[in-house]
């Protein structure tokens, strides 16, 4: 599939603070890809670098194989065909719904009559015809999240930047949206780079995950292989909560209650976690005094609809206490002060060597 979008190794600072640092990014034709991190860590700026709003310190940015950016080449944000949904771009409130669209047609050189035609087919794309002169206040918030995105899709862009397009809805409604707004965009072919700090909803929306930290890519993929293979702590933690056992590498392995883990690229001396998400801890039923199998006490129980929380408490060989949460489908049925025992589900667990931070490593 050809690349819509491509950062090399792009570079970027706002005054002495640095934003991004040696970025790589594609996106296909049709793709929607999410950039996922904390706040702060550069995701904004990376739309904005693709915006035409900032430009690179280094690097170059491609769109359809035509160098846009550069450190001495900027082709302006309104020659560069891309759809912006930003929450500094909200409709304009004095302005009815089809006076917002066509603001969106501005740029471009069409007749009346085809504008008109395109507030119409835009507006049956988002389910909403018949509001064309309804004021932004009449609407729900998800209406206007619409309005929004009909805006940017009417100059029929090859791609659409959204910046957690969102995340001013309540749960509910976020959910529902996000559903629409996902169909309309692949019924539309139109490619998407999109902001989120909700790792649930990169999965949901996207094709591809790039999660970010400290203006650095940390890892790229589908959102399968980084669910299912994390490549370091970060991101393993980053895909829902999760248990953390440290300690030190000798002969290749770090030692644990539940056993001994080879670890990757294997320093012996150097600090290695084990992680294991709650979902990856098993209670496999009471504790028998078994020196074999992984014994553990249950501290406290919490019911929260479809599963249950439970935390554990089990004897570290090192002399420490080990909290550890397990999180159980349906009612469980275990009571403070019970003993259990154990189990791993080894496609939730993870062994990484822990390495120094990328703030440390710049
Ligand atoms: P995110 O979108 O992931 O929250 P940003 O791209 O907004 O992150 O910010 C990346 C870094 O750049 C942060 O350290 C932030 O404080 C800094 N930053 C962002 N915008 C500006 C600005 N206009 N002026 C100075 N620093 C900025």
């Amino acid at each position: 599939m050809p690349t819509m979008l491509e950062f090399k190794g792009v570079s970027h600072r706002y005054g002495n603070t640095p934003s991004v640092h040696q970025i790589d990014l594609a996106i296909d034709d049709g793709q929607v890809v999410s950039l996922l991190g904390p706040s702060g860590c550069g995701k904004s700026t990376i739309l904005r670098l693709a915006a035409g709003l900032e430009q690179p310190l280094e690097g170059e940015i491609y769109l359809n194989g035509e160098l846009i950016a550069s450190p001495t080449h900027m082709v302006a944000p309104e020659k560069r065909g891309i759809g912006l949904v930003f929450q500094d771009y909200a409709l304009f409130p004095h302005m009815t719904v089809k006076e917002n669209i066509l603001y969106g047609l501005n740029t471009q050189k069409i007749s009346a009559a085809e504008k008109d035609k395109r507030v119409h087919e835009v507006l049956d794309h988002i389910d909403l015809l018949g509001f064309e002169d309804t004021m932004p206040h009449q609407m729900s918030g998800g209406q206007q999240q619409r309005v929004a995105l009909a805006r940017a899709l009417a100059p029929k862009p090859n791609l659409i930047l959204q910046d957690e397009p969102y995340a001013g809805l309540d749960s509910r409604l976020r959910e529902r949206i996000r559903d629409d707004m996902l169909h309309i965009l692949k019924e539309l072919g139109t490619a998407v780079l999109m902001v989120t700090h909700d790792s649930e909803e990169a999965m949901f929306m996207s094709d591809n995950i790039t999660v970010v930290r400290e203006g650095m890519v940390e890892q790229s993929g589908r959102p399968i292989d980084l669910y299912c293979r994390p490549s370091n702590a970060f991101v393993a933690e980053f895909f829902g909560e999760v248990n953390r056992i440290d300690g030190k590498i000798s002969n290749g392995k770090l030692m644990t209650p539940f056993g001994a883990f080879a670890v990757p690229g294997r320093a012996d001396g150097r600090d290695a976690s084990l992680i294991i998400r709650y979902e990856g801890l098993v209670i496999e039923g009471s504790g028998t005094p078994d020196a074999d199998v992984p014994n553990a006490e249950v501290m406290e129980t919490r019911l929260l609809g479809r599963y249950s929380l439970v935390h554990l408490s089990m004897a570290h060989h090192n002399g420490e206490e080990l909290h550890l949460h397990a999180r159980v489908p349906g009612l469980n049925m275990f009571s403070p002060g019970d003993a259990v025992c154990l189990g791993l589900d080894e496609s939730q667990v993870f062994i990484f060597q822990r390495r120094l931070t990328p703030s440390q490593n710049i």
